[in-house]
């Protein structure tokens, strides 16, 4: 395991004082490691979990030629352009119960959708194409060519071959996939766990009277939250009160219990209060400024406890600050703890209905609001006042505006990155 010192070496031009975003997420994947525990999950418990191992496919699916229409099988080497064709239908072919006899030249089988495709048929022609008279079935010309309306075996899925992939987040898609292999569970790595707590002797917890000076913590739901969605496991820790003995029982409870701690507040320059130090104390940790709107503090580091070593991220305290930089470094932070591919984020492009004053030099998160113009092109305005404080904006908004590090002011009808949050937040 690196120490910060060393991870600091490798990075070239790393300045704790004024580190880009980009080098943040570069640092952090140099800092965490993934869990190594798998385990068994079935199909119903496995959505947002982790695979561990690759599944390849002991079936192949569908396991049989089969018909994807409700129609008429028959050999469509017979098929002549401009030509119908006159065929006599010998039987019936239903799904699941295969018709057993032998379609020659001449013949064909009436076929509903999933049936088995006869020996000797390799095309359907769908019901409502023909003409059929007694036992004499007519396709006009050129409703159909040869192969049309036929599903081949294993042509959504190979036996032997990977279906899914180690590393890949489980959605709903994939549940689907591994049961349709007759699969009743899948290997997936432990769950992650992740203690969080909110820090600040004006902060309250609900429940507890207003008093002057204090507002309600709200960063501990948001944190839960963005957990939450990522199906980690989460250990409520409460609001810690800035006195050392509370920061060192909480730090040293929150390291031997979770992979990784979240607290907020306490990480700003001009703090006068004993998270930092404590942090300092226990642990192997930066502080770190950011060059970034909102969310220029953070902490970053190791506290270790019986030989426990968790990961810490010590986010700002302004409650859009806490988001921000949640989505942007802590979020795929996490998701290489928890054994998963981690991906870039696909930004949109949508023209700013808003003049942008943006500094070069610093990576900002405005928050957004995406609308669909009549013409089809993106647009996007803000949610208006963009302080760090006004949590407000990550309700309204449904994407951040990413400005980037070296972009300057933005005029109106230019294009912009949007990050969107849907599925996120
Ligand atoms: P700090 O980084 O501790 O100086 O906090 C910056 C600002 O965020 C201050 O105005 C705090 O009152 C506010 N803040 C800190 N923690 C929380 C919290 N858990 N919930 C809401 N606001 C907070
Ligand atoms: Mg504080």
């Amino acid at each position: 395991m690196k120490t910060i010192e060393q991870i600091a070496a490798e990075l070239q031009g790393y300045d704790p004082k004024a580190l880009k975003a980009a080098d943040v997420n570069e640092f952090l994947a140099r800092l965490v490691t993934p869990v190594v525990e798998t385990e068994a999950c079935s199909v119903f418990d496995a959505l947002g979990r982790v695979l561990a191992e690759d599944v390849v496919s002991p079936i192949s699916v569908p396991p049989h030629d089969n018909s994807a229409m409700d129609g008429f099988a028959f050999d469509g080497s017979q098929l002549q352009a401009g030509q119908p064709l006159a065929l006599r239908c010998l039987g019936t072919a239903f799904a699941g119960q295969a018709w057993s006899g032998q379609a020659n030249a001449g013949d064909c089988v009436k076929i509903m959708t999933g049936a088995i495709m006869p020996t000797g048929t390799d095309t359907v022609v769908p019901v409502e194409f023909v003409k059929f008279e007694g036992d004499m079935v007519t396709v006009p010309a050129d409703v159909v060519r040869r192969g049309d309306n036929r599903r081949l075996l294993g042509e959504d899925l190979m036996a032997g071959r990977p279906a899914l992939t180690q590393g890949q987040s489980l959605g709903p898609a994939a549940l689907g996939l591994i049961a349709s292999l007759g699969l009743p569970t899948v290997p997936v790595f432990r769950r992650l766990k992740v203690a969080y707590f909110s820090t600040g002797d004006e902060i309250l917890s609900l429940g507890e009277a207003p008093r002057e000076g204090a507002v309600y913590d709200s960063n501990r739901y948001t944190v839960f939250g963005l957990l939450s969605r990522m199906g980690i496991e989460v250990v409520d820790m409460g609001v810690i009160r800035d006195e050392p003995a509370a920061l060192e029982a909480a730090f040293r409870r929150a390291a031997s219990e979770a992979d990784a701690i979240i607290t907020s507040g306490g990480v700003s320059m001009g703090e006068a209060d004993h998270t930092k130090a404590m942090m300092k104390q226990l642990g192997d940790v930066a502080f770190w400024r950011i060059a970034m709107r909102p969310g220029r503090p953070m902490a970053v580091g190791r506290i270790v406890q019986d030989g426990q070593s968790s990961v810490l991220f010590g986010l700002p305290g302004n409650p859009v600050a806490v988001m921000v930089t949640f989505l942007a470094f802590v979020r795929p932070a996490l998701q290489r703890m928890m054994g998963a591919q981690v991906t870039e984020p696909i930004l949109l492009k949508a023209h700013s209905a808003e003049a942008l004053r943006k500094k070069p030099g610093r990576t900002e998160y405005q928050r957004g609001v995406v609308t669909r113009e009549a013409d089809g092109t993106l647009r996007v305005r803000t949610t208006g006042n963009q302080g760090s404080g006004v949590l407000r904006s990550m309700v309204e908004g449904n994407g951040l505006i990413v400005l980037h590090h070296d972009q300057g002011h933005v005029a109106v009808g230019d294009p912009v990155d949007v990050m969107m949050f849907d599925g996120v937040i």
